[in-house]
């Protein structure tokens, strides 16, 4: 308790004031199911008996940390800004005052209101530059007057977002279950109401319940390095890349970019294993793999345009120490969900590096076999590449065959899930990387932060990577922004509705 007391978040606050709220937070729904469930979860063994106390721990200074928030918050009268209450809470970390502000307002206990002003900023249409009127969105927060009849909002299982028909079955909940009661593949997700002790983990992990944008801007906000885009989130600097290693070229989607960081990795021993997919006995079904050497990694080379619940094999990669994840946007943000939620204590330490892919869609695999006899009259055994460009859906065909429709065609075979996603770009990875802005055989890769533009330098360094300005190219970061802008006004709303 003497820690508790002394931790620097709650230097300002009593020590009686720190023990109420600490006796308030053992009464948070998820630390209670947690602890009443302590035999079942170290009988299942996902997580050992020191990490479930380290994940407690953490569960119990975050909610100690937002009562005591909560209890100041009531005492002012005004409406703020994010960036008044960071000046007013300054003892707090600015992330966890955002992560706490969030979750207050999930349960009902904070109100957010949404003001907007136009303003009026400069823009080059069609080579001249012009004044156009810009929305501004100026988010204010404040503490909610209770009713005597208030209630907290609790966060349920994911069973509500499946049956939302909001799930993309990235399997990041399945991973983080203490009991495992989820069961996830790339079409379906089950939760055994037996299992399942109502501890809300999955929900306050899934990138589909409650969201977190303004995470991406608040961190350039922390971080003057950092520009942040409406469109393509926040980022340090932005390349169009390609690999130098010869084996990677034969089998890579576009500039290899993503094998040759995650062989630099591997090859240096900054992680020693990488969860991403490869083929399964089914060609072009992706399948989830932990793999540990370059060989293993050469086979997950190019990009399969089905979906594949990586994220729920994150368990399995437990022995080794440090591991690096490839996926896409979806899955870029339920691990920054994981890192942020409930406590800001990760449920996977050995997390060290996210490659995001960029991701306009992707498939069912039963679609993606409809998609290629209906629209080309293939067989998928016949493919040795499928690839999205320049508004076209291409085949490449083992005969040396290369076909295409326009990509509006498609759309009908695209997963109705992807209509609910705002990411092109993984604006939640440590380093982007996709096709769109590059020339054919070249990557785009945007940097998020010191630790993905440090991998990508060190790969440059050692000779693995030839590198460019992505505003140098054509047609560059300009195509990115567009066609990530097009992907966010198009999605749509989130709603919890269960009628799936
Ligand atoms: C479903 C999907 C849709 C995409 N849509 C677009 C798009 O619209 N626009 C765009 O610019 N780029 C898109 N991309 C990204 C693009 O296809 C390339 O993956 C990216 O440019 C990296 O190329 P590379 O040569 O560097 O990758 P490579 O070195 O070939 O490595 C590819 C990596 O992707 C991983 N991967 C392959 N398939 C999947 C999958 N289904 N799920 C998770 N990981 C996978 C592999 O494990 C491998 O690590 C998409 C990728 C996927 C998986
Ligand atoms: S965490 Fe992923 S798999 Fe689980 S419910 Fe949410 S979207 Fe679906
Ligand atoms: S299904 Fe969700 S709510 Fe139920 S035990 Fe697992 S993580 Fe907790
Ligand atoms: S479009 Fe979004 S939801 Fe669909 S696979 Fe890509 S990142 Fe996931």
């Amino acid at each position: 308790m003497d820690q508790l007391i002394q931790k620097t978040e709650f230097k300002n606050y009593s020590p009686k004031d720190v023990l109420e709220a600490t006796y308030l937070a053992t009464k948070n729904f998820q630390i209670r199911a947690l602890f009443e469930a302590k035999k079942e979860i170290l009988e299942i063994g996902k997580y050992t008996e020191q990490e479930f106390y380290h994940i407690l721990d953490a569960m119990i200074d975050a909610e100690t940390e937002r009562q005591l928030f909560l209890q100041d918050l009531r005492k002012i009268k005004e409406v703020l800004k994010l960036d008044d209450l960071v000046r007013k809470f300054s003892n707090l970390n600015p992330m966890y005052l955002l992560r706490d502000i969030i979750y207050l307002k999930e349960q009902g206990y904070i109100e957010e209101s949404n003001e907007v002003k136009i303003k009026l900023v400069k823009k080059k249409i069609k080579g001249v530059e012009k004044e156009v009127e810009q929305e501004e969105h100026i988010f204010k927060y404040k503490a909610n007057k209770l009713d005597a009849d208030f209630v907290e909002r609790i966060f349920e299982p994911v069973s509500i977002i499946y049956n939302s028909g909001l799930c993309c079955n990235c399997g990041w909940c399945s991973a983080i279950c203490p009991v495992n009661a989820i069961v996830v593949n790339s079409d379906e997700l089950k939760v055994d109401e037996e299992l399942c002790i109502k501890c809300g983990l999955c929900f306050t992990v899934c990138p589909r319940s409650f969201p977190i944008e303004r995470v991406s801007e608040f961190k350039s906000q922390l971080n003057e390095s950092l520009t942040f885009s409406e469109k393509i989130g926040t980022y340090l600097n932005t390349y169009s890349g390609t690999t130098n290693i010869d084996q990677i070229k034969k089998s890579c989607q576009d500039g290899g970019i993503v094998t040759t960081l995650l062989e630099y990795l591997l090859k240096n021993k900054v992680v020693d294993a990488i969860i991403a997919v490869k083929h399964s006995e089914d060609l072009w079904n992706p399948k989830a793999v932990i793999v540990n050497n370059l060989k293993d990694l050469y086979k997950t080379a190019g990009t399969k345009y089905a979906n594949c619940a990586s994220l729920s094999i994150l368990d399995q990669s437990k022995q080794y120490e440090g591991i690096a994840i490839v996926g896409v946007p979806c899955m870029m943000k339920a691990i920054e969900k994981g890192s942020l939620f409930p406590s800001g204590y990760p449920f996977f330490t050995n997390i060290k590096y996210k490659i995001g892919l960029f991701c306009m869609e992707s498939f069912s695999y039963d679609n993606i076999i409809k998609l290629v006899e209906e629209k080309f009259d293939k067989n998928i055994e016949d493919l040795v590449k499928m690839n999205i460009d320049k508004g076209k859906f291409i085949i490449n065909l083992k005969s040396g065959e290369e076909l295409d429709v326009p990509l509006k065609e498609i759309q009908a075979y695209a997963r109705e899930t992807c209509h609910f996603c705002e990411d092109l770009t993984s604006d939640f990875a440590d380093i982007s990387v996709g096709s769109i802005g590059s020339q054919a055989g070249w990557s785009s890769v945007i940097t998020r932060n010191e630790k993905g533009e440090e991998l990508y330098q060190a790969a440059i360094k050692d000779g693995l990577i030839e590198s460019k300005d992505l505003t140098e190219v054509k047609p560059g970061r300009f195509l990115v922004e567009k066609i990530a802008g097009i992907k966010r006004n198009k999605c749509k709303p989130i709603k919890l509705t269960e009628n799936k």
